[in-house]
């Protein structure tokens, strides 16, 4: 994988002006599913970076292009899906269109994520197949993909500290395979 940097951002952000009153929740979890990975992370020795929660999308990705470097590093968004859909729970991850490193990036977390929290694996996808169409993380410089945690509809989802130490275990596993 050669990346010696994790990069975690909570999607949205406090100050996203497109927040639904939907998202304004998903902030809340993905606030913390980032913080609780983030602790865990630098306990386990990896070297790791929150971006700083009250930047909307736009300020989070000109704060990362302006601190990090393309091959060192590897940026993970966390979302939460809003869909009350059932299909919609489990773990999907999306990368670039055409970005091989972070297409093996996506399905490695796909995979170890959907086993460490015990969901279904939905997918790995580029980000010209997403909803929204263009993601707002694919205009970073560093490599980056943006993972859905479940959705905060499903009646019987994982609190958002379980998605946190799930995610920072899936990612212990990706570095361990690596190095
Ligand atoms: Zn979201």
């Amino acid at each position: 994988m050669g990346k010696s940097h994790i990069i975690l951002c909570a999607g949205h952000g406090v100050g996203d002006p497109r927040a639904s009153k939907e998202a304004n929740t998903e902030v809340l979890e993905t606030i913390k599913i980032a913080d609780v990975c983030a602790h865990a992370l630098a306990r386990f020795g990896i070297p790791t970076t929150i971006v700083p929660h009250r930047l909307n999308p736009k300020d989070s990705t000109a704060w990362v292009n302006k601190r990090f470097e393309k091959d060192s590093s590897m940026a993970i968004e966390v979302h939460k899906d809003v869909s009350p859909d059932p299909s919609d729970d489990g773990i999907s991850v999306w990368h670039g269109d055409g970005n091989q490193a972070e297409e093996a990036f996506a399905t490695l977390l796909a995979n170890q994520l959907a086993t460490a929290i015990e969901r279904p694996n939905r997918g790995v996808y580029p980000d010209t197949t997403n909803r929204h169409k263009r993601l707002d993380w694919a205009n970073l410089q560093v490599d980056s993909v943006l993972v859905e945690c479940g959705s905060i509809a499903s009646a019987n989802t994982e609190s958002a500290h379980e998605y946190g130490v799930a995610l920072s275990q899936a990612i212990i596993s990706i570095f361990q395979k690596n190095s």
